[in-house]
């Protein structure tokens, strides 16, 4: 599955947000430093409307939807490149996660300390990136040591390693994350591999107090205007109102909304934004047994979106019977739509789209 890692400095909220995302008692949070020395792992079911529609029309008996996997990553403090804080442990475990949620302080209070003895949420920002671009100038040197020879034998795949390596070295001693870095369609599939960690991109998370929930404010604001300028994505939340909400029943936890002033809780919005983030999309499987989310890569050809299922699906993979979304639910279902000449069937090239409801038939 695809995986967030939500980093931080300590006592911005990360614990809070994690706990009320994965409503676990698990990741215990506390004012005081590296108190979430474990990363925690949690799954999150990503919240979507279609789903519940979907299922209520072919009366499907249960609804599964997709998930989210969110990994909690304590310990970053200035100075962890260099192995402060938990350091390097850090760095391996941001290594493995396939994009950063990355939370920032954006609300005061006395008696919460902050490391840096201020409230500055583009401050902290830079300290992260920094300890991260420091992190990957690292590895990238000590990665083009350890290809010298390859290179020097012509190996091709070396070659292009190098080149690439150089290039994101390039950005980081201009002082520009790797994630800045235009890369040629050839090379894209090589880039990925590099696994460095200012490619991943990032969601920034504006923990704001209650009371400024839904209107964010002056520290959020500014954050928002980075987002933009960096082209990275930002939510604004408040991680004391969502740990209030995870406790609550739906209902009670819709009328706490209103009364607040929100449309949708913050963590359905970053969750949604997450997956906008991972470039994901949905499709669904819908029958009377169930009704089913799944998550692929925007622009994934039907039978990879079938090997999601099972590989056996993708292996003997024959075609897709596909019913768009708006169709199905317009023409009553399945049958509605197949009256109608909705359903089409679709092959080996068909890339599926967003909110396509499909059938596969296979070979096995
Ligand atoms: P972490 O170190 O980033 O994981 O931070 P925690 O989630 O453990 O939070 C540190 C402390 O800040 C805890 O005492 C939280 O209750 C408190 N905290 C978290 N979010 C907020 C907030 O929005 N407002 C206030 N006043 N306190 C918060």
């Amino acid at each position: 599955g695809f995986r967030m890692g939500i980093v931080g400095l300590p006592n911005v909220g990360k614990s809070t947000l994690f706990n009320a995302l994965t409503r676990t008692a698990a990741a215990q949070a506390a004012n005081f430093p590296f108190c979430t020395i474990e990363p925690n792992v949690g799954e999150v079911a990503v919240p979507d409307r279609r789903l519940d529609t979907l299922a209520e029309i072919a009366k499907s008996r249960s609804v599964i939807p997709t998930r989210l996997t969110f990994v909690d990553i304590a310990g970053l403090v200035k100075g962890a490149s260099k192995g402060e804080g938990l350091g390097n442990q850090f760095l391996a475990n941001i290594r493995e996660v396939d994009a950063i949620a990355h939370v920032l302080r954006c609300f005061e209070d006395g008696d919460v300390t902050h490391v840096e003895g201020r409230v500055d949420p583009v401050a902290d920002a830079e300290t992260i990136e920094t300890e991260l671009m420091i992190a990957d100038m690292e590895s990238i040197e000590k990665r083009l040591q350890n290809i010298v020879r390859k290179v020097r034998g012509g190996d091709k795949e070396a070659v292009q390693h190098e080149r690439l390596l150089k290039d994101a070295l390039a950005a980081l001693e201009d002082g520009r994350p790797v994630r800045t870095v235009e890369v040629a369609e050839d090379d894209l599939k090589a880039w990925r591999m590099l696994q460095l960690l200012t490619q991943k991109p990032v969601l920034y998370v504006c923990n704001v107090p209650e009371d400024e929930a839904a209107t964010g404010n002056a520290q959020s604001e500014r954050v928002a205007a980075m987002a933009a300028e960096q082209g990275n994505a930002h939510v604004v939340i408040s991680a004391k109102i969502e740990e209030e909400i995870s406790q609550l029943d739906a209902e009670a936890a819709e009328m706490f909304l209103e009364e607040l002033g929100l449309k949708e809780a913050g963590l359905d919005r970053l969750i949604k934004a997450g997956y906008g983030l991972l470039r994901l999309e949905t499709y669904f499987t819908v029958g009377p047994k169930e009704a089913r989310a799944w998550t692929i890569p925007i622009g994934t050809l039907a039978p990879q979106a079938a090997g999601v299922i099972h590989g056996d699906f993708e292996k003997g993979f024959i075609r897709a019977e596909t019913i768009a979304y708006d169709d199905f639910v317009e023409l009553g279902g399945e049958q509605g739509a197949k009256d109608a000449g909705k359903m089409r069937a679709e092959g080996k090239a068909y890339r599926v789209k967003d909110g396509d409801v499909l059938h596969f038939l296979f070979n096995t």
